[in-house]
């Protein structure tokens, strides 16, 4: 054993503030990296990632061996998602990696946060139907996956339900989602269709804007107009502040 061991090396939580003041004098993007994979106490992985997103402002580009270590040694189940520096780490980290490499995350992870982020980085339809019909994935991303499958792809829960080429644990699912859907839609009142009908109208035909009146907001003023048809309301700032001459 090392007689001298850096600081960000300690166990002791007792030490945790001088393991993070440590590494701030670290200037190396790889040796900040080593850090957040190695260091034993979280609050030192969270400095580092700190200094390692300020000196890179941002960029930080690692290969995919490293990224992969990098994400398993920030999966804890502790809940991280108001730390933003984490946030733009695992964001970064999970970026250049191959579809097949981020589905792991999204079904692995301990981190509920990191699994998020990642079904974020999967937009392809058949990574999506993959992903989607494994047995291990929770209920609730299941049904992300479904929203993305028709948001990227052009694929309703009705059309997945029904189309016999694809595993059931997905078509369940997808029934499950499209029935309560329909549910929803019948459930619109009568008032709510017809504003609705008002919208389609006038996506097509253009909104008839009508100035209402004039706001105040920070900086300026705002102009407000609404549709006379639909009633969507646009704002328009106005520059300067007139008054304050
Ligand atoms: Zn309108």
């Amino acid at each position: 054993m090392a007689l001298f061991e850096p600081a960000w090396k300690t166990k002791n939580e007792n030490k945790a503030r001088a393991a993070a003041r440590s590494v701030k004098r670290i200037d190396s993007p790889e040796q900040l990296n080593e850090v957040v994979i190695k260091a034993p106490l979280w609050q030192t992985k969270a400095a580092a990632i700190e200094r390692l997103k300020d000196i890179t402002k941002g960029s930080y580009q690692p290969d995919e061996r490293t990224r992969m270590g990098s994400l398993h040694a920030v999966d804890m189940e502790q809940d991280l998602y108001a730390d933003e520096a984490f946030t733009w780490y695992v964001r970064r980290m999970l970026e250049g990696l191959p579809a097949d490499r981020v589905s792991e995350f999204v079904l692995k992870a301990n981190s509920e946060d990191i699994r998020y982020w990642a079904l974020t980085f999967i937009s392809g339809e058949e990574d999506l139907i993959r992903l989607g019909s494994a047995p291990a994935l929770r209920e609730k991303q299941r049904e992300e996956v479904l929203e993305r499958l028709e948001f990227f792809c052009g694929r309703k829960p009705r059309d997945i339900a029904e189309d016999g080429t694809l595993p059931m644990v997905l078509r369940s699912a997808a029934a499950k989602k499209a029935e309560e859907e329909e549910q929803r839609e019948a459930k619109l009142t009568l008032r709510e269709k017809e504003a609705e009908e008002k919208r389609k109208t006038c996506a097509e035909t253009g909104h008839r804007m009508k100035f209402v009146r004039l706001e105040y907001v920070r900086g300026g003023k705002e102009q407000l107009y609404r549709c006379e048809v639909c009633g969507e309301e646009q704002r328009l700032f106005y520059e300067g502040n007139t008054d304050s001459v």
